[in-house]
Formats: structure tokens, sequence, C-alpha cells
């Protein structure tokens, strides 16, 4: 069950097999390949561990390239905020952000970071450009990557195998 507690520290809760929130990310990740998007979610949770907001990609429904999940998900809750950051925020996506989600989870001074599967061919965290990594990069939050990893990668192979 969900605890009270959004500041799961101890390995033994962010990273066990099936976290509620990653759940949730997970869920609009399916709705997005319903939706013939490529199959990422995101949501982002306030210190209270509620829920802000939650989306999956839709570059494809509003024809805009950066229509990423994380992109959404900030997006929409610096608007309901009327706040152009969220530092008491943490992130959860499906897969490995890319380097222009990346550096916008910096900008938004996202306080955590969790991800799913591990994106060799288009990540920027802990693959290519690593934006956290730099020195041009002024927020680094806390990452914590591979979070039920199987689940998340097999969404995207499955996903994938059907396209080709
Ligand atoms: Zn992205």
């Amino acid at each position: 069950m969900l605890s009270i507690d959004s500041r799961p520290s101890s390995p033994s809760s962010h990273l066990m097999k099936t976290n509620p929130f990653m759940n949730e990310a997970i869920a609009e990740a399916i709705a997005a390949a319903s939706r013939g998007e490529v199959p990422i979610g995101a949501i982002l949770v306030d210190s209270m561990g509620k829920v802000l907001t939650s989306a999956g990609n839709r570059t494809e429904e509003l024809n805009d390239p950066t229509a990423h999940a994380e992109i959404l998900v900030i997006r929409a809750a610096c608007a309901a905020r009327g706040e152009p950051r969220l530092p008491d925020c943490d992130l959860w996506v499906t897969l490995e952000p890319c380097a222009m989600c990346a550096q916008a989870i910096s900008n938004a001074r996202i306080r955590r970071l969790y991800y799913g599967a591990y994106d060799a061919k288009g990540g920027g965290v802990d693959h290519g450009a690593r934006i956290f990594s730099q020195s041009t990069c002024h927020h680094q939050p806390e990452i914590y990557g591979g979070i039920d990893e199987s689940r998340t990668a097999t969404l995207l192979k499955d996903f994938f195998a059907v396209r080709r």
C-alpha cells in the first residue's frame, strides 16, 4: 500500500517490485500506447505523497516533439500551482529521461527522479549527454534508476515489436 511518507529513502521502499508510484506511471504508459504513442508515462508527487499530475507521451497527438510525459507533468503542475519550479516534488517516469527532459527536470528543481528502464539509445541521465553531470547543470535531483526495470522495459519492447 501507498505509505504517507513520500520520501522513500530506504532502498527497500523505493526499489520494491510493485511500487505504487511506478504503477501509476506504467498505467499512463499503457494509456499512451493505446493512443499510438510511444509508451512512456510519468507522474509528479509532492512532499505529502500526493500525485499532482500524471501524463503519457502525446507527441503524435499534439504534433509536438516536446510533448514527452515528463514535460507534460511538469508543465501541468507548474501551471496548476502558478510557480515555475517544483522543489518539493518527485518525478516518476517509466524510462530514463532524454536530455531535453533531464534539463527540464533540472530547471524545475525537481527533488528526486525515479525512473524505470535504462535507455542506452535515447537517455540523457546515465547515457548520452548525462545532463546532470555537466558543469552547466545547476540542479541535480537525487536519482534512482532501474526501478521496476523488467516491467518498464517490457512495455517498450512489446510496443516496438508490434510496430516492426
Ligand atoms: Zn524526454
